[in-house]
């Protein structure tokens, strides 16, 4: 049995008694980052063996945990924050591991997600999103951009400290959204948590070079 926790996106607290039970009595924990994980199991006095897997995993990474699916031990993979697979490793896992072992159960045990949280503060209409992910940091970042000028619904998109002021400075640039609504979440549920609201031209002087450690999570209205 394969189980995809989700595990907390800032705030330890953020995690299902589910997930407690699942990661207390897996044979093995797969972690993006053994050190993260660690101590999010120390948290939780949970004393597991951790194994890395990462985006840069080899082939022989993954041969040996389809291995130990095969004689039946019962794994939790676990990534950094949030829910694995969502812009971050998994996906190729549960593939290959589908693959090789096309009967092998696999368990989603929900929980947090930085892009569900906030959307859920953004007071937009939820009927329907489109989720984005990271804009490509260099080829494809002006189509990326272009594009959300062509999307009718609620956008949501991931972007690191790094080029959060240059995704401002290329959504007035390439996607014309003039006056609509947005709300830019930076470090949900940590201590320094802010939510910034307003137009494009509202937020951006607010989100000066003293604010941009942390991660963040853009929400752009319908209209
Ligand atoms: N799997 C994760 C999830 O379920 O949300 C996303 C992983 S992705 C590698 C990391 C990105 O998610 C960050 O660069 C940021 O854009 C967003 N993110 C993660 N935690 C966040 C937080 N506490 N506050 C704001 N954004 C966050």
């Amino acid at each position: 049995m394969l189980s995809i926790v989700a595990t907390p996106i800032g705030n330890l607290e953020d995690i299902t008694l589910r997930a407690i039970n699942v990661l207390s009595n897996a044979d093995l924990v797969l972690a993006e980052d053994t050190r993260v994980t660690k101590v999010l199991l120390d948290r939780y006095n949970i004393k597991k063996e951790i194994l890395s897997y990462h985006q840069y995993s080899g082939f022989k990474k993954i041969d040996h945990i389809i291995e130990l699916l095969k004689r039946g031990k019962n794994l939790a993979l676990v990534t950094d924050a949030g829910t694995p697979g969502i812009n971050d490793p998994g996906n190729y896992l549960v593939s290959e591991a589908l693959r090789a072992v096309p009967n092998l159960k696999i368990v989603p045990i929900p929980g947090p997600n930085a892009a569900i949280a906030a959307l859920s503060i953004s007071g937009f209409p939820k009927d329907s999103f489109v989720f984005l992910g990271f804009p490509p940091h260099k080829k494809g970042r002006q189509t990326f951009f272009k594009k959300i000028s062509e999307i009718d619904s609620i956008i949501v998109f991931y972007e690191s400290k790094h080029r959060i002021l240059k995704a401002l400075e290329n959504l007035e640039k390439f996607s014309k959204i003039g006056d609509k609504q947005m709300v830019i979440a930076r470090e949900l549920t940590k201590q320094f948590e802010t939510i910034y609201r307003g137009t494009l031209a509202e937020i951006k002087p607010r989100l000066t070079d003293k604010n941009l450690l942390g991660e963040f999570v853009v929400v752009i209205n319908k209209k």
